[in-house]
């Protein structure tokens, strides 16, 4: 069929050493997995089960690295993530089978206009506005399982100017990427170009306009953009 406006195009992740892209279909984010961001986010870091939100995957920050400062936000933080890049999919995925979906990982941003997340969950209203806006999810370059298999720890950082403000390692997780991919194949049927970012370690502040924020996993990928 034809279409009566144009057809939207796919967006598209570049692949280390490759020159076709990877097209995105849907971006799941985690929330508090690690335990020090839930601390100095005000929460319990018990192992409950994990909990998911969106962002649109036309938000992802993809070609250039500027990050335009988002409106009706004074108070943007960086939040530095593994990112899991799918191959395959399908619904209630057992943990032992969830890295066989694994096309491979890179590092991104989940952006998050803070002052307007914190009314959101003082008022019980959804996180679309503080999550899912223009630009908000820079991610690096995926690199595939066949170069570097699945990383199970290794620093993940994050600085703002030089400044070193996040830092962990992909040990500290609460829930670990198999089951992260298991509990979300319960929820939603998970299909090929799918990207999970799997939270953030402790340090989240705020960005303001000309900072530069460098970030990576160390043994993955590394990112650099500036913010506009
Ligand atoms: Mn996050």
């Amino acid at each position: 069929m034809q279409t009566i406006i144009p057809l939207s195009p796919p967006v598209l992740l570049p692949i280390a050493g490759s020159l076709v892209g990877f097209p995105v279909r849907r971006v799941y984010c985690v929330g508090r997995n690690y335990a020090a961001h839930a601390i100095e986010m005000g929460h319990d870091p018990d192992r409950e089960p994990p909990f998911f939100f969106q962002k649109n995957p036309d938000n992802l920050l993809v070609a250039d690295r500027a990050f335009p400062y988002p409106p009706r936000t004074t108070d943007v933080h960086h939040e530095v993530e593994l990112v899991v890049a799918l191959k395959r999919g399908g619904a209630d995925i057992p943990v032992e089978q969830a890295l066989d979906c694994v096309y491979g990982y890179a590092v991104g941003i989940d952006f998050t206009r803070r002052d307007l997340q914190a009314e959101a969950k003082k008022a019980g209203k959804p996180w679309a506005a503080a999550k899912a806006f223009e630009h908000s999810a820079p991610v690096s370059e995926i690199v595939p399982v066949e170069a570097i298999g699945h990383p199970v720890n290794g620093n993940i950082w994050l600085k703002v100017n030089g400044e070193l403000r996040q830092h962990g390692d992909l040990d500290q997780m609460i829930w670990k990427i198999p089951e992260v991919i298991s509990e979300l194949s319960r929820l939603f049927t998970l299909a090929p170009g799918d990207i999970i970012m799997t939270g953030t370690p402790s340090g989240v502040g705020p960005v303001v306009r000309g900072d530069t924020v460098t970030c990576g996993v160390d043994g993955v990928a590394a990112l650099a953009v500036t913010v506009l």
